[in-house]
């Protein structure tokens, strides 16, 4: 993966903050730091986000998909509208950090950011509720659950999108590793899809020494562990569908003379857009089936998709590329980045909406440079206010009088 090179700041300009604002924002997220939660167990963390919004006079809908909440705040009189989402789960990581606002939750962290996401996303609700220059109504989505790829399926599914009309969504992502006051995104396919599957194989077990007797599922697994790879070799597209199919376990009944019974082969795919998705399964589906029908094994064959593809929206991408570069200078936003194999939930509501999903940085160096996940991370506290800049140049963009849908 290639990251873009540090811009030299161009032209900025976009909304400035308060510097009570911004002490806020910190104060906040680090507050969110020492009280992670983690999965739809997010209720503290949802009870100070919803208790925040409905001072800045927010309206908040609460146990929207389990602990999800949405603050909404109208301003004029226009029907158009956009959705702004933070993620708010933690992680269940041990901190090996000892600065003073490190995790008090004993195995739990805020080692991906999203203690940063929210308090961001707070900062611009309070900007918006006290300057609402804008017409139309901004929806501040807070889901639970990213990490195990639930929370924006279960928002979806308790209605978001019916409940609360919803033109357009988007998602920032802090980026370890990019530059403090850079961000990134490409239009279309950004990150990967994440799925896994089991295969159980089940022959006739026996005797090392007479296998003749039997069928043998171990052989049979192995034909299937070697023919997967065709998958992607034989079945998709060279140039416009990249995969990855990887078998990672194998398991048997089996012992040192014994022929096993059964094995169970599980893996994980990664891909870019839902067709090859499909293309996968049916490829892997068929492959199975066929290898074991010739040995005379019966099978099971299971493919559960945990993250859909993270595709950003064309035009949407335009506008959320148009905002950054107002707030960051155009130098410092790379609109074509290369695609990611991460993955990220909020590829749930792209599926239902058109939106833009950006990466920002979170710098290069000391804890804003730690990788994602790790014991080390901290978000950057440094990009809190560009990241709520961001927000408010975009409902700005979006929801100014002269939006032209
Ligand atoms: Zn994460
Ligand atoms: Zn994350």
């Amino acid at each position: 993966m290639s990251l873009p090179s540090s811009g030299s700041p161009s032209l900025k300009s976009g909304p400035s903050l308060s510097e009570q604002l911004i002490t806020d924002m910190t104060t906040w997220r680090r507050h969110l730091h020492q009280f992670p939660e983690c999965g739809f167990e997010v209720n503290l963390t949802a009870d100070f986000i919803a208790e925040k919004l409905e001072s800045f006079g927010i309206q908040v809908e609460r146990n929207v998909g389990k602990s999800g909440l949405v603050g909404i705040l109208r301003s004029g009189d226009s029907d158009a509208s956009i959705g702004l989402r933070a993620d708010m789960d933690a992680l269940h990581i041990h901190e090996q950090n000892t600065f003073a606002h490190c995790s008090k939750h004993d195995g739990k962290m805020h080692a991906c950011g999203h203690d940063g996401h929210s308090a961001m996303l707070l900062g611009a609700a309070c900007y918006l509720a006290q300057c609402p220059s804008f017409n139309g109504t901004v929806y501040f989505i807070f889901q639970p659950d990213e990490e195990h790829g639930c929370g924006a399926q279960a928002m979806i599914d308790d209605g978001l999108f019916e409940r609360f009309s919803i033109d357009e969504v988007y998602g920032i992502h802090n980026f370890p590793g990019l530059a403090e006051g850079e961000l990134m995104v490409r239009p279309g396919s950004l990150m990967a899809s994440e799925s896994g599957f089991e295969i159980s194989i089940k022959g006739v077990g026996g005797h090392a020494a007479l296998p003749h007797q039997g069928i043998d599922p171990m052989v049979v697994g192995a034909q299937v562990i070697l023919a997967l790879q065709t998958v992607v070799s034989r079945n998709l597209s060279a140039i416009s569908e990249t995969a990855v199919v990887s078998a990672t376990e194998f398991i048997t009944d089996g012992t040192v003379n014994v022929i096993p019974t059964q094995v169970t082969i599980k893996g994980d795919c990664r891909c870019f857009t839902e067709a090859t998705l499909a293309r996968i399964e049916e490829s892997m589906a068929r492959i199975v089936a066929g290898i074991c029908q010739a040995a005379g094994a019966s099978h099971t064959f299971t493919f559960t998709n945990t993250f859909y593809p993270t595709v950003n929206a064309k035009q949407q991408t335009v506008y959320a590329v148009e905002a950054a570069r107002k707030v960051l200078g155009t130098d410092n936003v790379n609109a074509e980045c290369e695609p990611l194999t991460i993955s990220e939930d909020f590829s749930s509501m792209l599926r239902v909406k058109p939106g833009c999903y950006v990466l920002l940085g979170n710098g290069t160096e000391s804890i804003g440079g730690c990788a994602l996940h790790n014991p080390k991370y901290d978000f950057n506290d440094r990009i809190l206010p560009l990241g709520a800049r961001y927000w408010i140049q975009l409902v700005n963009d979006r929801l100014g009088d002269a939006m032209v849908n």
